[in-house]
């Protein structure tokens, strides 16, 4: 006789991501898949090299823990050119499997049973689940529609005596909003009033158009002070199958991240951490992404500019939402699955980036693809 296990799940509202749901609903329909976030061309020739290289050369064992030394240097070296910061490499950047793990991991080393986490909506998948598994509260700011900005005093009033975190993405996706010096002197201000710890997932801070820069956290003495700053080598070296990113903090705050850290993962990648570390020496691989990426966003636009798709602003990240709202009256979910099928292109609806499932009648399209790639996309929406 076989006992029943019992189970009392910490996510009991969570199925399958959306991005893993309609990736494989495009496979299953041989759709174009402009869903997942993903680059269709693969990295610079000199990054496999290097990664070839360091597994050749015997780097396969552990990592120190917070990551390879030469690689956190040259962050920090990185970060001083982009944002006029001094950051201590020693104490300060830890290498992470990705920015999600760096995520999870701020979140588990901040957030305590009954403590609120402020979220602004539309707002990535990962927020609220590392909340609600560490026992907290997700509590939702929805942006203003249509441009996607946030009216910090508003934000301000759902903070509470039990709020101990706000977390922003800049530039956000899906939303494609970026935040300007008066925003960041606002999260600046609320944080320091509230005494507040805000995680600034800043995956995206490479790719920002129209002449715009990325304003991170750690450009903002009082604001860094407070801040635990993600980013992703998978955004900015089209490699997102690698699995690897990075976490800034003043050293009080990184002190408990590690502690996590070490037991969450220990350590990460370590011949990719050795090849990073090289391939980080020339700017010009990061630096140039804003308008190889501005270009792509331009093909699509002008290729989808015959079609009642209408496209809303798009300043930052690789993803441009578009009102789909004359061409059908479906609900997102629904009008996503009948494109992927009917029509053979696969994109992702908007309602899983709000905590209640909020229906704006959008779709996200991802643009980290080839121009052979979104013409032919192009071309199948324009029978609509
Ligand atoms: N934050 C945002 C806003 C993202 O879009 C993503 C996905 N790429 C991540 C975090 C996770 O990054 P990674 O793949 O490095 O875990
Ligand atoms: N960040 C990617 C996106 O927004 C998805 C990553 C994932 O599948 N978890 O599409």
């Amino acid at each position: 006789m076989s006992s029943q296990i019992s189970i009392h799940s910490k996510l009991p509202e969570a199925g399958t991501t959306i991005f893993t749901v309609m990736s494989s609903l495009a496979r299953e329909h041989g759709a174009i898949n402009l869903s997942q976030g993903f680059p269709n061309f693969d990295l610079d020739q000199d990054l496999k090299r290097l990664a070839q290289k360091y597994i050749e050369e015997g780097f396969n064992q552990y990592a120190p823990m917070p990551g390879n030394p030469l690689l956190r240097q040259r962050l920090a070296k990185k970060m001083s050119s982009a944002y006029g910061t001094s950051i201590d490499p020693d104490t300060g950047i830890t290498i992470t499997a990705g920015a999600t793990q760096a995520i999870f991991t701020a979140i588990s080393a901040f957030i305590q049973p009954g403590d609120e986490a402020i979220i602004i909506e539309p707002a990535y998948d990962c927020y609220a689940p590392a909340i609600l598994v560490n026992g907290g509260i997700a509590k939702s700011y929805p942006m203003l529609a249509p441009a996607n900005q946030v009216d910090w005093q508003k934000l301000e009033e759902l903070v509470s005596p039990r709020t101990k975190m706000i977390i922003v993405n800049n530039p956000n996706n899906p939303a494609g909003s970026v935040f300007d010096k008066a925003d960041l002197q606002a999260l600046e201000d609320i944080s320091e009033r509230n005494d507040l710890i805000v995680l600034s997932d800043e995956v995206y801070e490479h790719l920002i158009y129209d002449g715009l820069e990325h304003l991170s956290v750690l450009g903002f003495p009082k604001l860094r002070q407070r801040s635990i700053a993600t980013f992703s080598f998978g955004k900015t070296f089209h490699a997102t199958g690698w699995k690897m990113g990075y976490a800034v903090a003043p050293e009080p705050l990184m002190r408990e991240f590690r502690k996590v850290h070490q037991f969450n993962v220990f350590s990460v990648n370590h011949p990719i951490q050795k090849a990073l570390a090289d391939y980080l020496e020339e700017p010009e691989r990061y630096f140039s992404l804003s308008s190889f990426y501005q270009r792509k966003r331009d093909f699509l636009q002008k290729a989808l500019s015959g079609t009642s798709f209408k496209p809303l602003q798009c300043s930052g990240t690789y993803f441009q939402l578009y009102d789909y709202s004359e061409i059908s009256s479906l609900d997102d979910l629904s009008f996503a699955k009948w494109l992927t099928e009917n029509y053979g292109v696969a994109t992702i609806p908007l309602s899983p980036f709000y905590i209640n499932g909020t229906d704006t009648k959008l779709v996200r399209i991802c643009f980290a693809k080839t121009e052979e790639t979104l013409a032919a996309a192009a071309k199948k929406l324009q029978a609509l």
